[in-house]
């Protein structure tokens, strides 16, 4: 039985949809006027885990991710200008051209992450005609009004308004920036439509004349549209929490008069030196920046698997550095595995298979079910441990079957001295580009039995 964590009920609840076996799921997408950075990817390592984690369960999934390509101002509280608008002048392109890039970028980097891709995507600009109906009836509901600027939600009418991050009104205020926009009748109400200086260069036709949506509507609008008024789950950063799903909470509840989330699910933030992670600070990185630095994606992806997704996670170098060789390990151990004649009896097997169920459906133990991974894999040394580690990858999402015969800690003490001595001597050959040299050593580290083959992560000592 699964038990996820509902941050609406702050409890670990067991998990049953609404429907059927199939789990009707959103998740928030990211905003594609920059590169993804490793916090945000972490957030969607969470999403897909949780998806492989249902799936093994036995369910299916509709799951929706949106792409933010319109509306998200500067502060998710409707301040500034529109993220889009930025990066177009940035970069002088057009916010299609902008949007199509980056998101671009973005389906690499989950593709690299194994991150399974949502069933449907759906870009904001595609909806702006389901928005505009959405909003239209919010206000015929007597929930939106409009101001000289736009069409805004009266949070007063929404009684439940801040449930989600259990902050009253007066917090609610002192997040809201000092007021600008004197019309509004609270400041906390937020923007559903903006209307468009000429200028602006996103605008469409309404109601209310030329303009663009606000952020939070295209969730309401795009989850009802391919989800239903009610649905399972709802997924995001635990930013979103205070302004953005409480938002989507008002919206949606407001029109349907009724709850239309089961269970919000929300991943803790990646820090860097224990300190906010932002563009701006410049302490971000991208997966091709880590690349670049000789880590694959797969590497942070184990990295970010060792902690619980309710937690924060600090990136290090060194962290990431223990990480991969940790992941380095695992292949070279599980390769041993893949290749061993021996066998493990069903009543084992069957123990390891159930502790590690118990982890993953106690609100997704990612860190523990890989303890129970590495247990069984120091335990015991077999084919079918090998197979049971495959089936266990469902969720890790590792690529354990691309186990190889790499150097691991198990068998570097074996490496004799002279081989080292011989694979150092070759890469100063190889530094003062004297290949002739370095050939010839590699012929002497072949005579002692070891094959040292260049990577593109360095150099791997393996027993010929
Ligand atoms: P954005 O593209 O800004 O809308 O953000 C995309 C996703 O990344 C959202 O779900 C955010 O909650 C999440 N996010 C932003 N910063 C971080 C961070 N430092 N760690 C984890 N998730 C983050
Ligand atoms: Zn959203």
């Amino acid at each position: 039985m699964l038990k996820v964590y509902n941050t609406l009920s702050r409890k670990k609840e067991e998990f049953k949809p609404l429907v059927g076996n199939t789990v009707r799921m959103y998740s928030c997408g990211p905003t594609v006027y920059n590169y993804a950075h490793i916090g945000n990817l972490r957030t969607y390592i969470f999403m897909d885990i949780l998806r492989r984690t249902l799936r093994y369960d036995g369910y299916k999934i509709k799951g929706v991710m949106n792409i933010t390509d319109v509306g998200h101002l500067l502060s998710d509280r409707d301040d500034g200008e529109d993220k889009m608008a930025t990066a177009a002048k940035r970069e002088q392109k057009s916010p299609y051209e902008i949007a199509d890039y980056y998101a671009g970028v973005f389906y690499t980097d989950i593709d690299k992450l194994n991150i399974s891709r949502p069933e449907i995507i759906a870009k904001a600009t595609d909806h702006i005609n389901d928005m505009i109906e959405y909003v239209k009836a919010l206000v015929d509901k007597g929930y939106g009004y409009e101001t000289s600027d736009g069409i805004y939600f009266d949070i007063s009418k929404f009684k439940e308004y801040g449930k989600l991050s259990r902050l009253n009104l007066d917090e609610q205020i002192a997040g809201a920036r000092v007021e600008v926009n004197s019309e509004k009748r609270h400041p906390a109400d937020f923007a559903l439509w903006k209307k468009a200086e000429p200028e602006h260069i996103m605008q469409w036709e309404s109601p209310w004349g030329m303009g663009y949506p606000g952020w939070h509507i295209e969730c309401s609008t795009m989850s009802k549209k391919y989800l239903g008024d009610v649905f399972d789950i709802h997924t995001g950063g635990v930013d979103h929490i205070p302004v953005h799903h409480e938002n989507e909470i008002a919206q949606s509840e407001a029109l349907e008069d009724k709850k239309t989330v089961d269970y919000w699910m929300h991943g803790e933030f990646m820090l860097v030196n224990n300190g906010k992670m932002s563009k701006s600070l410049g302490n971000t990185y991208r997966i091709s920046q880590l690349e670049e630095m000789g880590y694959t994606a797969l590497d942070f992806r184990y990295f970010c698997l060792n902690a619980h997704y309710r937690k924060k996670l600090n990136f290090t170098f060194d962290g990431l550095d223990a990480a991969k060789k940790s992941y380095e390990r695992l292949l070279g151990v599980l390769y041993q595995h893949k290749t061993s004649p021996n066998s493990t009896d069903e009543e084992k097997l069957a123990r390891y298979k159930k502790e590690f169920e118990d982890a993953i459906n106690d609100d997704l133990n990612i860190p523990m079910a890989l303890g129970v991974l590495w247990k069984m894999v120091r335990e015991e040394k077999s084919k079918d441990i090998y197979k049971l580690a495959l089936d266990m990858d469902k969720v890790f999402g590792l690529s354990l079957d691309k186990a190889k015969a790499v150097e691991s800690d198990e068998t570097e003490s074996d490496i004799p001295d002279e081989v080292t001595a011989l694979v150092n001597e070759r890469a100063e050959a190889k530094k003062a580009k004297n290949y002739a040299l370095a050939d010839e050593i590699r012929a002497k580290i072949s005579a002692l039995g070891y094959a040292v083959t260049d990577t593109k992560d360095g150099v791997k000592i393996t027993k010929a």
